[in-house]
Parts: C-alpha cells; structure tokens; sequence
C-alpha cells in the first residue's frame, strides 16, 4: 500500500476525491433568493447536486426524501430558524452522518456558540466569502466521508471477530459474552436460562474416512442446521470448539430445550450425510447434553456449562444419537 486512507481520501484534488463517481447532495435552506441561488450556482459547479428550500420547515422535509450529504442553514429565517431547524435534525436517527453548516450574519461569540450548540458541525459568516465556502463545504463532506469507511470498516472487523470463518456461527468469545450477558438477564429476571451442547459423534473416522476437506463441509452443515432448528430471536448457536456447539436458550425451561435438542438431532441425522465408518449409524449424528437453569446470585455461569458437558458424555457413553438432560439444576 503506497498511501494511508486519509492520503487517499485526500481534501486537495477534487478530482480524485473518493466520492468522484457519485456527485454529493447539497441541500440550501436560505430564505433570501439571491443569496440562495448564488450559492446554489456556485455549489453547483462545484460538481454538487443541489436542492433549495426557503425555510427551516421545509428543510425538515426535504432532508427526508433527498438524503443530502451536507446542509447549508442560514441562521435567520421565517417560522424555524436555522438553529432550531439543525437541532430538531440532529434528533432524526442517523443524522450524524450529515454535516450542517449554519449560515450566520453575526460573527460574535453567542451565534457561533448556538451554532455549535444545535449541532452544526461549523459555519460561515455573511457576507459570504466564496472560497471560504467552497472550501468549508468540501472539508466537511470528505471529512464525513472518511468517518463513513472507518464505521464501515470497525463494523466489518467486529464482524469478523465475532464469527466463526467456517460456519459463520457465532464464536466461542461471543458464545460465552453472551452466556455472561444472560445469566445478568436471567438473574433479574429469576427466569429460565438453557444451555445444549451439540457434539459430532465419531468426527475423527469422518475426517479419516473423507478427508479434512469433506470434514469441513460437513461442520458447515450441521452448523446451518443447529442455526435453522432454534427459532427465537434471544437464542444464541455458536461453534465452540472444533465439531462442537453450543445452543443457548434464554427464557427456555428444560422440557422446551430438551425439545429443542431433539428437534436438532433429527434434523442432522435428516441431513443424511454419509459416514459409512461410524460406529453407531451409516450417516452423520449428534450427541446432546442439556441442561437449565434459574442463575441466582452467588452461583456462577460455569455451573450451567458444567452441568450441560456432564449429560453430553452421558449420552456419548449411552450410544451417542442421543440427548441427554441434567436434572441437577431444574428445580421445577
Ligand atoms: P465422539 O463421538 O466421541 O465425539 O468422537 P469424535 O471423533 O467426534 O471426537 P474426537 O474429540 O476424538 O475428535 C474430534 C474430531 O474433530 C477430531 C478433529 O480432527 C475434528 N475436527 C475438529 N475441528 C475440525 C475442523 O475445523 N475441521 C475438520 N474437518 N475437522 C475438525
Ligand atoms: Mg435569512
Ligand atoms: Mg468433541
Ligand atoms: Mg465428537
């Protein structure tokens, strides 16, 4: 890489600017019409697409159906002025990705700490110098361009670190964030916590038999499996470790997890994935272990994980395609 992102997106050559092949928005609440359209001319040759209004109102209005990319408000205008116009705009979600610049006559302290105040992201002074204008109007839409790619990029990374690459399930770090998470939830709320762990049977032969490859495919669908048979938007699935994961269930007593577990054992072995040296069927199966829990203070997530490892080993030991349920924590 020859340059850093902020030298690519550099502020001194419009022509290469990183938004070239989009023109940007620039929408002018002005209410005096000379002005307006002098603005709009200059702007406009600036490569900017332009769209005018004469009031605060309609500024309201026009910045919901054109999503502009920077504002230009006067500051004085009929029924709602540019200051309160900027502050009832930055209540709109998401308007933080357009900067406002306030268009004042009056350069003393208490305007430019009003226009800061409703939020404008800077201003210019009447009567208006052109090139301070063009120049404040490109710096803050490439400025707000590049907060933009770097949201975009620490949304991906975030992402990126938090699914399993393989099976795009969640992973173990977001696994046990959330079991954490719950277990506070769980304990206000003195409801049900379930925990299924989900383990491949005779994963080793299946990679000894079709090779690591085959191996990985066949993770992925059972992952996709385990995803598509938990139906509540609060239940979690996740990898945990290599051909083994995890189903949290929150709000779920143990008889609806122990559904839940056999509704995944079926729907794997429906998969009908060939694994003709398995030691307990002709196709690819799951053990299940599961447990539940109403977390209480004192007591310890590691206590649910515990309890939900012994009843998996329990059903590997009783002949794996199995599920099988911890008692210990139910108290119902
Ligand atoms: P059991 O029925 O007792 O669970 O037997 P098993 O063979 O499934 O269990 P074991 O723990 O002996 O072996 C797990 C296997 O899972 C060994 C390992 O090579 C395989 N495995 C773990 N992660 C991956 C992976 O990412 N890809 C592939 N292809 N195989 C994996
Ligand atoms: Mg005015
Ligand atoms: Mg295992
Ligand atoms: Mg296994």
């Amino acid at each position: 890489m020859c340059c850093s992102l902020f030298q690519q997106l550099s502020l001194t050559n419009l022509d290469n600017a990183p938004y070239s092949n989009k023109q940007p928005i620039i929408l002018i609440a002005e209410d005096d019409r000379m002005t307006r359209t002098m603005i709009a001319q200059i702007l406009s040759r600036d490569g900017y697409q332009i769209v005018e209004v004469s009031n605060g109102q309609e500024c309201l209005e026009a910045y919901q159906t054109a999503h502009p990319d920077l504002i230009l408000l006067d500051a004085m205008m009929p029924s709602l002025n540019g200051f309160e116009c900027c502050a009832q705009i930055m209540t709109i979600p998401d308007s933080r990705y357009t900067p406002i610049l306030i268009i004042t006559s009056l350069n003393d302290e208490a305007s430019v700490n009003r226009a800061f105040d409703s939020g404008a992201s800077d201003y210019i002074t009447k009567p208006i110098h052109w090139p301070v204008l063009r120049q404040r109007v490109r710096v803050q839409i490439e400025r707000n361009l590049l907060y933009q790619q770097l949201e975009e990029a620490n949304e991906k990374l975030t992402r990126l670190a938090s699914t399993d690459d393989l099976t795009q399930l969640a992973n173990r770090r977001v696994f046990l964030e959330r079991l954490k998470q719950e277990w506070k939830q769980s304990t206000r709320e003195k409801s049900d916590l379930s925990l299924v762990l989900v383990d491949i049977d005779h994963f080793k032969i299946y990679n000894d038999t079709y090779g690591h490859h085959q191996g990985d495919l066949c993770l992925a669908r059972v992952a996709s499996t385990l995803q598509q048979c938990l139906k509540r938007p609060l239940d979690l699935a996740a990898r945990y470790g290599g051909e083994e994961f995890a189903a949290l269930l929150p709000q779920t007593k143990l008889a609806g997890a122990e559904h839940v577990a056999q509704r995944i054992r079926q729907s794997v072995k429906d998969l009908a994935i060939l694994h003709k040296n398995s030691l307990n069927a002709p196709q690819v199966t799951v053990s299940l272990g599961v447990a539940s829990i109403v977390p209480g203070k004192g007591i310890d997530a590691g206590l649910l994980f515990q309890a939900a490892d012994r009843a998996l080993y329990q059903a590997k030991f009783q002949g794996r395609d199995r599920v099988s349920t911890d008692f210990s924590l139910d108290l119902s």
